[in-house]
């Protein structure tokens, strides 16, 4: 399967990552990220950011999976091309895009024109369902404010949030706080927050 994709760390106005040219539909690259990150590297996203995208400029043409190495263009080809694509170069030929955020993958259907939607988001920490009338408790959603672009853009969502945000502020950063009994929910809520405010700011 040749689909293409994107691997990407998020940016203040979308994401920037390198060209990945198999195997990019979701059911085969989530599994393969959540067990790189959960199961490999024990929720570390920045590790794998740092080794999987900023290392390989160039893209792969195969990543690595268990038992298999990959291959990548410009390690194990020794080409110097750059294919590094952000929000506004990513095209056609990467119909998706993985963002891999400090807490959770963001996965993006590339709608071509500088568009996208969010397909999913899947955390890092894997965590049960939560039973019906479970507790809800108040969680942080970190993001980058985003004025002419609807990208959602989490960065991180928190558990029991504090009254900390000022060094938020001095990265340019904003947060919502949602109630909600898991994170995975939190984040729905978040993103149609963040959503409704986008559209505020909009009218
Ligand atoms: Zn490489």
């Amino acid at each position: 399967m040749i689909t293409g994709s994107i691997l990407a760390a998020p940016t203040p106005t979308g994401f920037i990552g390198c060209a990945v040219d198999t195997l990019g539909q979701p059911g085969a690259r989530v599994p393969l990220l959540l067990d790189l990150i959960r199961n490999q590297h024990h929720g570390d996203a920045a590790a794998v950011t740092a080794r999987y995208v900023h290392d390989h400029p160039a893209g792969w043409l195969m990543l690595p999976d268990r038992g298999l190495p990959g291959a990548c263009y410009c390690h194990t080809h020794h080409r110097s091309m750059n294919r590094t694509f952000t929000e506004r170069t990513a095209d056609a030929r990467h119909p998706w895009v993985y963002v891999l955020n400090a807490t959770h993958l963001t996965v993006l259907r590339n709608r071509g024109n500088g568009t996208f939607n969010n397909a999913g988001d899947f955390l890092w920490a894997d965590e049960p369902a939560a039973d019906p009338g479970a507790p809800l408790r108040a969680w942080r959603a970190v993001y980058y404010p985003l004025h002419d672009c609807a990208l959602p853009n989490i960065l991180a969502i928190e558990p029991d949030p504090d009254d900390g945000d000022a060094e938020l502020i001095v990265a340019c950063l904003q947060s919502i706080t949602v109630d909600a009994a898991t994170a995975a929910d939190a984040l729905l809520l978040a993103h149609a927050a963040i959503a409704r405010t986008a559209d505020q700011a909009d009218h």
